[in-house]
């Protein structure tokens, strides 16, 4: 494995910093349980400082003010920075991060592309002039809220920074991302980017720290503007509270509990495919992943075998090895997936495959794939961010609707189907954010993605995604 700098800090203020308490968070590989880095460990008065040199960042308008053309320039020159810097980055971020070596190009990729797609926008983001009749001039601004506060989730930390970074700036805002404390360390390649490309000071600073410390720091900072939050329901709820002290305005991007509706004219083998790598990529560990599945009772069994067919022929191991199963993040996560799985075994659902920990060093879990599910099961009900499937049945297309709405969450849902008529009905009455429709995860920077129900509001990504980092002044002039 490629030697990682045993050492990393924190970037405030355009500078590298320590923590002002000198601690550090170890860093551990998933694949081996073992530490392989250290990062400085950010406290309240680091946090502090960050949104201090944001605060400062916005009052030199050094973004406001820049003509579009070279703010333009500017995130064009970071995503090519990032690409340029993607060998360095895709080891470490399979290091700390477990996903394998094609997973972490994927999303130095992704990443370098929020960039230049933001890039595109940042020039044509503009009012409108509104007539008012004679003796008028009336017009609207976008002005930037100010300073962003970012808390981002450990599962894909780099291009989930800079799915929200990329249009702040070009929105002219100042950010200070909350990096995870397990896997931070890609997030830290985006300010290398940066001083590289010649974003002003201030503009962009990162902190690692604890979600009670440095992100509770952070969202109720008095010197934030707004707040996107990328994670669970839990913490989205608690800094939601913080928010509406300050009434300061948030996106809200939480987890899911995903349901692909499959019907009895589907293609049998693209569909097990997809379905086996909407639950096996990244070990389940995405917040979108299809971790239920509702099949048409007619087709459940074959289905079932050839979904497990597809999970068998994946092999497992290390992400530097770039196998497809790669292991869960830490020890903490394998305990809780293991523990829905028990659950589930106890309320009468069949583990098909796995349902248990893997005997080998690191955090991997088996894939699996249970049967026999019933709504009522915490399995069908709740988040387990694991590879973990459960699969449930139905006979009619309304009770199939049923299954898939009848959770807390509304992230994301699939179809499956030959017959076009049936796959729009279908996705017109599911409650979700984005639905897949014979491909799950089809998609890209470029359409909007976000959560109904209790997976959040607002919406990252495309087009829309810019709405979330400007606000509307009007001017009216009497002239
Ligand atoms: P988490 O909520 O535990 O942590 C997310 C971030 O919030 C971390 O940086 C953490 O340090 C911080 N945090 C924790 N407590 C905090 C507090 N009190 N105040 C401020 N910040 C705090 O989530 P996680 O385990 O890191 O990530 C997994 C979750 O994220 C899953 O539910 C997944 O579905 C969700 N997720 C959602 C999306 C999306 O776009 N909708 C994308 C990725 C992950």
């Amino acid at each position: 494995m490629a030697q990682i700098k045993s050492y990393w800090q924190n970037y405030i203020d355009g500078r590298w910093v320590d923590g002002a308490s000198g601690a550090r968070f170890p860093i551990e590989d998933p694949a081996t349980g073992r530490q392989i880095a250290e990062i400085a460990r950010a406290g309240k008065a680091d946090v502090d400082a960050a949104v201090q040199s944001a605060r400062r960042a916005v009052a030199s308008r050094a973004l406001y003010d820049m003509k579009p053309d070279k703010r333009c320039q500017l995130l064009n020159a970071m995503g090519r920075e990032i690409r340029a810097l993607g060998d360095e980055i895709v080891p470490v971020m399979t290091a700390d991060n477990g996903k394998n070596l094609d997973f972490s190009r994927d999303e130095v990729e992704g990443t370098a592309r929020y960039f230049e797609y933001y890039a595109g926008m940042a020039d044509k983001m503009h009012g409108r002039s509104i007539p008012l009749g004679d003796g008028y001039l009336d017009y609207t601004q976008l002005v930037p809220y100010g300073v962003s506060a970012q808390v981002v989730p450990w599962n894909f930390p780099l291009e989930l920074a800079a799915r929200s970074l990329a249009p702040a700036l070009a929105g002219a805002n100042a950010v200070v991302i909350k990096s995870p404390e397990i896997s931070p360390l890609g997030i830290c390649f985006l300010a290398i980017a940066a001083e590289r490309a010649g974003l002003p000071k201030g503009y962009l600073n990162i902190v690692c720290g604890n979600g009670e410390e440095a992100g509770e720091a952070l969202t109720s900072h008095p010197g934030i503007d707004q707040i996107v939050f990328t994670g669970s329901v839990a913490t989205g709820q608690r800094i939601m509270h913080k928010a509406a002290d300050r009434v300061v305005p948030c996106v809200m991007e939480m987890g899911g509990k995903s349901a692909g509706i499959v019907y009895p004219d589907a293609d049998l083998e693209t569909t097990a495919k997809s379905a086996a790598i909407a639950i096996l990529a990244h070990a389940g560990q995405v917040c979108s992943a299809g971790s239920r599945l509702i099949v048409h009772r007619s087709i459940h069994d074959e289905l079932v075998e050839r979904i497990t067919a597809v999970a068998k022929s994946f092999t497992m191991g290390p992400g530097v090895e770039n196998h497809f199963l790669t292991p869960v993040i830490s020890r903490n996560q394998l305990d809780k997936i293991e523990r829905y799985c028990q659950s589930g075994i106890q309320a009468g659902a069949r583990a098909v495959i796995g349902g248990r920990r893997v005997d080998r060093p690191g955090h991997f879990m088996a894939p699996t794939i249970f049967t026999g599910v019933t709504t009522d099961m915490l399995i069908n009900r709740e988040e387990i961010f694991g590879p973990v499937l459960s699969v449930l049945s139905f006979d009619q297309p309304e009770e199939a609707l049923a299954i898939a709405n009848g959770t807390d969450y509304g992230l994301a849902a699939g179809v499956y189907t030959r017959d076009l008529g049936r796959a729009h009905w279908t996705a017109d009455r599911l409650e979700a954010g984005s639905v897949f429709v014979n491909q799950w995860f089809a998609g890209g920077n470029e359409v909007p993605f976000g959560g109904f129900k209790r997976s959040g509001f607002g919406r990252e990504k495309g087009v829309e995604a810019l709405g979330n980092y400007v606000q509307t002044r009007n001017v009216a002039v009497r002239l």
